[in-house]
């Protein structure tokens, strides 16, 4: 039990998260079970558990087929994203009129008709370029193995070994909030705002497209309560907008973009 204790503590020490220095001592004996997990929890089990977790999110919203018109700009912009790391991406439109997207460790990666509604080409390649960048930089990982420090229901999903069974209600929404929700810190969205910027620039796109699509954002922020509404998963996960702002205008300016 020493020992566990001792790898709980070293996984204490690597987190920052707040929730975990409020745990009592009953819990931290528990954390040390959970954190032998997560210490253990490899690449290939990350993948697996979010590929489990997107293939019933996927089952639970309105995937737009081949033929639709979002779809096709979808795959159109994204014909020359093949993978990150090595691991080949898959697209999906969901229809939703949230603004919002995200990528997950798998490779999945899916946009809500609601922010491909609000943004040009150009922009959308940004944002998709930034969720891309959580991916390839290993945040989406990192969170996951964070998350599984703290979460019973997600304990419960390592010690079956079971990782093709559907998921339970309680795994969903604990998923839900490491993958959906993900809240990353306020460098590693510096990290996937430069690796989104670096993308644009590569694939020959004028790199202000993001920093239009963060004022697009912002302005939505600041709308009407239906706007406000429809915005605000991703502003609760990507804050300090005027910052990101900044920071890409900032690159811009430096690599002698014109807007
Ligand atoms: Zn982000």
């Amino acid at each position: 039990m020493k020992r566990l204790i001792l790898i709980a503590a070293a996984a204490l020490a690597l987190s920052s998260c707040s929730v975990l220095q409020n745990l009592n001592s009953e819990r931290l004996l528990q954390g040390g079970v959970y954190a032998v997990q997560a210490l253990q929890l490899s690449d290939d089990e990350v993948v697996e558990y979010v590929r489990q977790y997107v293939t019933q999110l996927d089952a639970q919203s309105v995937v737009l087929p081949e033929t639709n018109a979002y779809t096709k700009r979808l795959r159109k912009l994204t014909s020359k994203l093949d993978g990150v790391n090595e691991m080949p991406l898959n697209f999906k439109v969901y229809k939703n009129n949230e603004i919002n997207a995200f990528a997950c460790a798998d490779g999945s990666v899916r946009v809500y008709t609601g922010i491909m509604d609000a943004m040009t080409d150009d922009e959308l390649l940004g944002v998709i370029g930034h969720e891309m960048g959580h991916v390839a930089l290993h945040h989406t990982r990192k969170q996951m193995q964070k998350q599984m420090l703290t979460s019973a229901a997600l304990q419960g999903l390592a010690s079956t070994g079971d990782k093709m069974a559907a998921l339970t209600d309680s795994q969903f929404g604990a998923l839900t909030e490491v993958i959906l929700n993900a809240k990353f810190s306020r460098s590693m969205e510096t990290e996937a705002d430069d690796y989104g910027y670096n993308y644009l620039c590569e694939a020959g796109k004028n790199p202000w497209a993001m920093v239009k699509s963060f004022e697009k954002m912002q302005a939505l922020e600041n709308g009407t309560q239906a706007q406000q509404s429809a915005v605000a998963n991703l502003f609760s996960s990507h804050p300090d907008t005027q910052a990101r702002i900044d920071h890409i205008s900032q690159r811009c300016l430096n690599d002698g973009y014109k807007r």
